[in-house]
């Protein structure tokens, strides 16, 4: 199933193109605020180039149009998911939010139509309509008949968080029809699914996930063709919404063993997955391709490559007793870190969703989410059964 071609080699050695020119072997981090320009004709002509979204002028000018640092990450991230180019952000909200920007205010089309489950944080973007769009919420085979003319963006999430529900990514593209389709490749990862292939327009991540991948960076991209990036950057430059170089210096780092990270977790995944299924105290789990009947577009195989690292499970007794019993496993918010995570998205992740939206979207009150880390399955395993024993 893990077709990865060449995926590791161009994880180790994307972006660094320019490194044996400035004679390095570490990326240099440039912390330079502002730069100096001797020449304001030429300066004056880069600053305009910026303005206007290009991927390079003659000098970044400011630290707010252009670094040099977070390039070299975004070449590298547009080469692990096929696209022409991205454009990396202070976090993944803020990437949604400037997907939504330049989709549906830069061409006045206000409306969304976004398939639930989504990431909360992006749920309640989108319905508390702060930036100016209404959204209308389906299900994956309802997008034809929610499109209107003013819809100027499709968003969906493949697995979704927190349920693992999988999407037919190239369906939902058919029936958008002209109008862009937001991929939010979180879960994923570029290792295991590239949503430009089939059609996306928008491919995102939460950097601060599995690309970073140790929990110390806070970050978002955005991967798409060259014509979508220059709005992105537009937005950026005027919002301001930029990525720290040290960002993009960790999360470049982090991408080098993204394809060696992300295929030993989904292998302790599909084992814990496994393990659970056949627990006495658990009554559901929610992984890929364990039930296979679920899959009824055959996505895992022709979309996803991989099984993942994120699991899902419904203990028969009380998720918060499972959670507070757990000794190794760290109970906290977030995923794709090197250690193990797990959390309850009805209290945390997605509490503001309501309880409505999540039982429409096939999210239990008592789902557990749970990110698998790089630790050793059977010390996870014995943590895991005596808590679900204990509840
Ligand atoms: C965490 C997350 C986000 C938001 O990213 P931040 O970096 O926390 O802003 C978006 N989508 C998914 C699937 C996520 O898990």
């Amino acid at each position: 199933m893990s077709s990865l071609d060449g995926m590791r080699t161009r994880a180790v050695h994307g972006g660094r193109q320019d490194l044996g020119d400035l004679g390095v072997h570490a990326p240099p981090i440039d912390l330079s605020t502002t730069y100096p320009i001797p020449d304001h004709a030429l300066g004056g002509e880069a600053l305009g180039a910026w303005a206007e979204g290009a991927a390079d002028a003659a000098s970044p000018v400011y630290a707010r149009l252009h670094n040099p640092t977070v390039a070299r990450f975004e070449r590298a991230l547009a080469e692990l998911e096929g696209t022409d180019d991205s454009v990396a952000f202070a976090s993944g909200m803020a990437a949604v939010t400037a997907v939504v920007q330049a989709a549906c205010l830069m061409a006045d089309k206000r409306h969304v139509v976004a398939v639930r489950p989504l990431y909360g944080g992006t749920d309640h973007l989108l319905v508390t309509g702060l930036l100016g769009t209404e959204t209308s919420y389906v299900r994956a085979d309802e997008v034809a008949s929610a499109v209107r003319p003013d819809t100027g963006l499709v968003v969906l999430e493949t697995p979704a968080n927190p349920n693992l529900d999988l999407v037919d990514i190239a369906g939902v593209v058919r029936q958008a029809g002209d109008v862009p389709v937001l991929v939010d490749n979180t879960f994923a990862t570029p290792v295991l699914q590239n949503p430009a292939a089939h059609g996306a327009a928008y491919v995102l991540h939460s950097g601060t996930k599995y690309l970073g991948g140790h929990g110390d960076v806070l970050g978002g991209v955005v991967a798409c063709a060259a014509r979508l990036a220059a709005p992105l950057r537009q937005v950026r430059i005027l919002t301001g919404a930029v990525l720290h170089p040290l960002g993009g210096y960790l999360l470049h780092r982090g991408l080098a063993t993204l394809p060696l990270r992300v295929e030993a977790a989904q292998r302790t995944a599909a084992e814990l997955a496994a393990r659970l299924e056949a627990h006495p105290a658990v009554l559901r789990v929610r992984y890929p391709g364990l039930n296979r009947e679920e899959d009824v577009r055959g996505v895992l195989g022709a979309q996803l490559r991989g099984t993942g690292a994120m699991l899902a499970f419904e203990p028969a007794g009380d998720p918060n007793i499972v959670v507070g019993k757990l000794g190794l496993i760290t109970p906290a918010v977030s995923l794709g870190s090197v250690d193990t995570l797990i959390e309850h998205p009805a209290a945390l992740t997605h509490r503001l969703v309501g309880p409505e939206a999540r039982q429409a979207s096939g999210v239990p009150e008592s789902l557990l989410r749970l990110s698998a880390g790089l630790e050793d399955v059977d010390d996870l395993w014995s943590d895991l059964d005596q808590a679900l024993r204990a509840a």
